[in-house]
């Protein structure tokens, strides 16, 4: 059955993210390792490693999943900034492979003026300088799709799919499917016909088989607009029919879905437990006796 979580904040130290996501009764969990908005941390003490690794253990959540910092841009044509932030990524990766983490999600990347190819290339130069450094590791980098607000890379289909026919070993890559992301870009999520159309997009171009997961966020903003504003499930643009079609769809059944909302609202405090509440409400069929079960 679908798995549903959300992004959760690690103040007072990680492990905190996922009692978090416990108590609001989530399958899966995605949290920051570090500041997104800082390029350093200290590293993480063995005493932090190992009472993560023993609350994810007892805390039956699936899936838990890093999302790197905002700052780190592996398509920038400066060179300062593509070193720093390929040290940086690098200690994303390991911070995640250190809590034991099964994903990392990254953007790809802001061309900040550069032609397309050339952001491409720098982006598969670094993920396999990453991959070179971090062998045999267990976490996975999914590389997520954007709204194409600015230069960022990553909001047509055909620029992921590119980054993974490039790179030495795209087994070590997956793709994160952001609802608001991608209708943003111009790709429609309803009604079923252009809802399965756009699967059938990303099937021909990426590959159904490297979709790892989903952020699951309605948009502040219209189909095409380039803009990535976040909106609680049902009140934004997308409605509520993308996500009844989405948590139904017997494709993505194991895939975890992660919100991305706004946590509070005037008239309610826990929106994470209300968004999921609308979640799984979509189910419907097996799906709905399964969760109630
Ligand atoms: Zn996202």
């Amino acid at each position: 059955m679908a798995l549903f979580g959300a992004h959760m904040s690690a103040a007072g130290g990680c492990h905190n993210a996922l009692r978090e996501a416990q108590s609001r009764h989530c399958d899966t969990v995605q949290l920051f390792t570090k500041n997104a908005n800082q390029w350093s941390a200290r590293d993480f003490t063995s005493d932090e490693v190992r009472l993560f690794r023993d609350t994810l253990r007892d805390s039956g959540l699936r899936f838990a999943t890093a999302h790197d910092s905002y700052l780190i841009n592996l398509a920038s044509p400066d060179p300062a900034l593509y070193r720093r932030s390929l040290e940086a990524f690098t200690v994303e990766v390991q911070r995640a492979e250190q809590l034991g983490l099964s994903y990392l999600v990254m953007h790809p990347g802001a061309l900040m003026g550069a032609a397309e190819e050339d952001g491409i290339a720098r982006v598969v130069r670094a993920l396999d300088d990453v991959h070179a450094r971090c062998p045999g590791y267990g976490v996975q980098v999914l590389l997520e799709t954007t709204a194409g607000q600015g230069t960022t890379l990553g909001w047509r289909f055909e620029q992921l799919a590119a980054i993974l026919s490039r790179v030495a070993a795209p087994d070590r890559l997956g793709v994160c499917f952001d609802t608001c992301h991608v209708f943003a870009a111009g790709y429609a999520l309803a009604p079923r016909k252009e809802y399965l159309a756009t699967m059938a997009e990303f099937d021909r171009t990426v590959g159904l088989d490297k979709l790892r997961m989903f952020h699951i966020n309605d948009s502040i903003k219209p189909l095409g607009s380039r803009v990535d504003r976040h909106a609680h499930i049902g009140r934004g643009q997308l409605g509520l029919e993308p996500f009844r079609l989405l948590v139904n769809d017997p494709r993505f059944e194991d895939r975890p879905m992660i919100l991305e909302t706004p946590k509070e609202e005037d008239d309610h405090d826990d929106m994470d437990a209300v968004n999921l509440e609308v979640l799984r409400g979509l189910l419907t069929g097996r799906r709905a006796a399964k969760k109630r079960g």
